[in-house]
């Protein structure tokens, strides 16, 4: 008879708490999980160098800063899963203190008491039990939070990567390109590509259009003939704006045209593909969620290259299930921004190839966290790759300073809904929907 050393044995699930992180507005904390939580004259914020197209542009009195229409107006969430042993996993979106509402008043009774290996349950109980308000936005980034917190806590309670768990490396390194005002920089830096915003949008007229021809024809004169640069389109144009500038850029070399119409326009999304088809890639997905949204785009034929955002579309445990459809139809998945929370899944699938790094710094002249300071040690990319460190879970420290728990529950709240949820049985089967 063989003899088998036993399982490793795990701590049940303490504590899930949410935290909410100041607005930069108040706080020089840095941006934290909000990428657009930064001060007026940052170059993300669309007043200088350029304006930056988005929704809200055709507003007059909404057409400069991004800011003052609230693109920060929710700021970050971060929340922690603790485990019976002391081990705090963490995960992060941008759903600010209303985020923090859904996972301490909704989510923390599927998480506390539970097993943290069981992540596939614990997400699917997430997901059913807020579609009724959910399926899209601010529900599904607060799922996301915890989800992420919960591999997190997977990975430092068996000492490995979440790449490791996912399945282990695909890559030794991964390539990075960077989202920048200034493509030159990125260049000089050693990123891969650039990517740089589209200033002007339909509501700015024929004018606009030429200044973006132009502005597209200065930035590639910047960056030479062979130097692989997209453009992104913030939501902000039209089906036919969009097909008439993709094909007047192709021949400044123009490498993609990113998320160029509000993201439920599938049909839209698929025509302006059928028409640049061999002239320029189209790509999106930053803002949609969950396998559901992710399989329209796919059914549609909605995009070369599809975009996730780990720490918005429902965390690892939907992401792992939208890159795995995406490689049955050979399509490449380069997240949107989110640093570790992305690089982990990059490493570990072999359809993607690349990943997208924010230049967060002001005037974008050189590389800082995208997470600001919300963590001690966050890895940054270096000569165009990011080589992740051998730590376990997604290998971050959070820094806990300016951090606020907006709705705090007791320790014996925990322990009220983690002792219910131990008493229950595990289902014996699953319930076939049949
Ligand atoms: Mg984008």
């Amino acid at each position: 008879m063989p003899s088998h050393a036993p399982c490793k044995s795990f701590p049940r699930i303490k504590a899930c708490r949410a935290y909410a992180a100041k607005n930069v507005a108040t706080s020089d904390a840095g941006q934290g999980a909000d990428c657009h939580d930064v001060a007026l004259s940052h170059w993300i914020n669309g007043v200088h160098p350029m304006p930056i197209a988005n929704p809200m542009s055709c507003w007059p009195q909404y057409s400069g800063a991004r800011t003052s229409w609230g693109i920060n107006a929710l700021g970050s969430c971060v929340c922690e899963v603790e485990a019976e042993d002391g081990t705090v996993g963490v995960g992060v979106t941008t759903a600010g203190e209303p985020g923090c509402y859904i996972i301490e008043k909704h989510l923390s009774r599927f998480v506390e008491g539970e097993d943290p290996r069981d992540v596939e349950r614990m997400y699917d109980c997430m997901w059913r039990s807020t579609i009724n308000y959910g399926r899209k936005g601010l529900p599904l980034q607060a799922i996301s939070a915890v989800d992420l917190a919960l591999w997190d806590l997977l990975g430092k309670l068996r000492g490995e990567p979440v790449y490791a768990l996912l399945g282990g490396k695909t890559k030794e390194r991964l390539p990075v390109y960077m989202t920048t005002a200034r493509p030159e920089v990125a260049k000089e830096l050693g990123f891969v590509w650039a990517k740089i915003p589209c200033p002007y949008g339909p509501h700015d007229g024929d004018e606009g259009f030429r200044k973006n021809v132009e502005f597209f024809k200065s930035k590639r004169e910047l960056v030479g003939p062979e130097y692989p640069l997209a453009l992104d389109c913030y939501m902000a144009l039209s089906v036919p704006y969009a097909i008439k500038l993709g094909r007047a850029l192709a021949p400044y070399g123009l490498k993609w045209l990113e998320e160029f119409l509000p993201p439920d326009d599938y049909e839209g999304y698929a025509e302006v593909r059928r028409e640049l088809r061999g002239v320029v890639l189209t790509t999106t997905g930053e803002h949609e969620y969950t396998r559901y949204g992710f399989r329209k785009l796919i059914a549609e034929r909605a995009a070369d290259v599809l975009q996730p955002d780990i720490t918005w579309m429902g965390g690892l445990t939907e992401a792992r299930r939208v890159v795995a459809m995406a490689a049955a139809y050979d399509l490449p998945v380069i997240p949107h921004g989110s640093s570790v929370y992305s690089y982990h899944l990059q490493y570990a699938f072999h359809n993607c190839p690349v990943a997208e790094f924010i230049n967060l710094s002001p005037e974008a002249d050189k590389v800082v966290p995208y997470f600001g300071g919300l963590f001690l040690d966050e890895p940054l990319p270096k000569d165009g790759f990011i080589d992740l460190p051998d730590r376990p879970g997604f290998g971050v420290t959070l820094n806990r300073s300016g951090l606020c728990r907006p709705y705090p529950r007791s320790d014996q709240s925990s322990l009220e809904q983690a002792n219910a949820n131990k008493a229950r049985a595990a289902p014996t089967v699953a319930r076939a929907r049949l």
